[in-house]
């Protein structure tokens, strides 16, 4: 077992853990919502340290990131839990298991041996194991990914450290509950953040994900203060986030931060708890890309639907195409050194 770095020791034998925002206080033997963070002794241990769910190697565009390294490769790796409950979960099986154990177990009066439930999961890959996959098949960046990575920090920053090192770059993609003091602990590793702003209504967040808005809005403020390269990603869901009204509060909110932010708006597809929900229409996600233009967004792409026309990158400045991208065909055509090559602008992102 792993011991913690992001948390503090309470009286009677509890301690806060401070990775994520949903700021859990833990019992002896528990876990906190994440169900990958238990309590022993007073002391907290991250059991998904080094234990993979799952790992690839995928298209940077996949995260999606559009402006960051296109075109390029990176390792793709999760582990098992999640601090939120999302019913639209597309990797439930992965995100959601450590909830039901740790449901199972408490009832059971058995919660002292989720260690071992835990360690049954994954596969063994330490931080040295990935860099080196890294350094021999040269796959310039490591993406945390597939669950939520601020819950199991210890294992993403060990790695983020040692890959730095070697050049590679690392980015998360996330739910954005980091707190202050996780991200700015991993802020020198981390070059790039997707980000999920899911919704811009509280009661969504809360019903629907189990946890709050104004955390995230917080998130996404800091990473971009903190000079991190962010990117924002929306998955329009039919009837519960695709008002005119919703999408406008969040186009307004990225475009109020910085209108270079690039906005993901991807489609829906039936999943999880929620499989009554028809998929994202095109004319929806086309609605919501006019809104985010409208908004002053200069990067608005459509994702998870073959949509040549929206997913390209386009200079603002003369609108010629910068980046052609085809599901996860991708061209470089008008783009370097990070400016357009027609007219010079430059082109917000990180290139090479
Ligand atoms: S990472 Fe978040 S959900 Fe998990 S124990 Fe810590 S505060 Fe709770």
């Amino acid at each position: 077992m792993h011991e913690a770095i992001l948390y503090k020791k309470l009286g009677n034998n509890k301690v806060a853990c401070t990775a994520c925002r949903q700021g859990c206080i833990i019992s002896q033997d528990d876990t906190g919502i994440c169900g990958v963070r238990q309590n022993k002794n007073g002391r907290l241990y991250l059991l998904v340290y080094g234990k993979a769910s799952s790992f690839n190697i995928d298209p940077i565009e996949k995260k999606p990131l559009y402006h960051f390294m296109p075109a390029t490769e990176i390792f793709s790796l999760g582990t098992v839990g999640c601090n939120f409950s999302c019913s639209f979960c597309q990797n439930w099986d992965i995100s959601q298991i450590t909830k039901e154990l740790r449901s199972k177990l408490l009832k059971e009066k058995k919660i002292a041996n989720i260690d071992l439930e835990i360690s049954k999961f994954g596969y063994e890959l330490p931080p040295e194991k990935i860099v080196e996959i890294c350094a021999e098949k040269n796959i310039p960046g490591v993406a945390y990914t597939y669950n939520e990575p601020s819950i199991f920090f210890e294992y993403a920053c060990d790695t983020a450290k040692l890959s730095s090192k070697k050049g590679i770059k690392n980015v998360f993609v996330t739910n954005g509950y980091e707190t202050e003091e996780s991200l700015k602990l991993i802020k020198p590793y981390l070059d790039a953040m997707n980000i999920d702003l899911k919704s811009f209504n509280d009661e969504f967040y809360r019903k629907i994900c189990k946890a709050k808005l104004q955390p995230v809005l917080e998130t996404i403020k800091l990473a971009y203060r903190l000079g991190i390269w962010i990117e924002i990603t929306t998955l329009i869901i039919p009837g519960k986030n695709d008002s005119d009204a919703e999408l406008k509060k969040i186009a307004g909110f990225i475009s109020g931060i910085d209108k270079n932010i690039p906005w993901h708006i991807t489609a829906f597809h039936p999943d999880y708890k929620m499989t009554d929900i028809p998929s994202t229409s095109d004319a929806t996600l086309h609605k919501a890309y006019d809104i985010g233009k409208k908004a002053g967004l200069k990067y608005v792409y459509v994702g998870n639907i073959l949509d040549d026309e929206h997913s390209g990158t386009h200079c603002p400045e003369c609108n010629t195409l910068l980046i052609k991208r085809s599901g996860y065909f991708v061209e470089i055509k008008n783009l370097k050194d990070g400016k357009c090559k027609k007219c010079g602008s430059k082109i917000p992102g990180v290139w090479k």
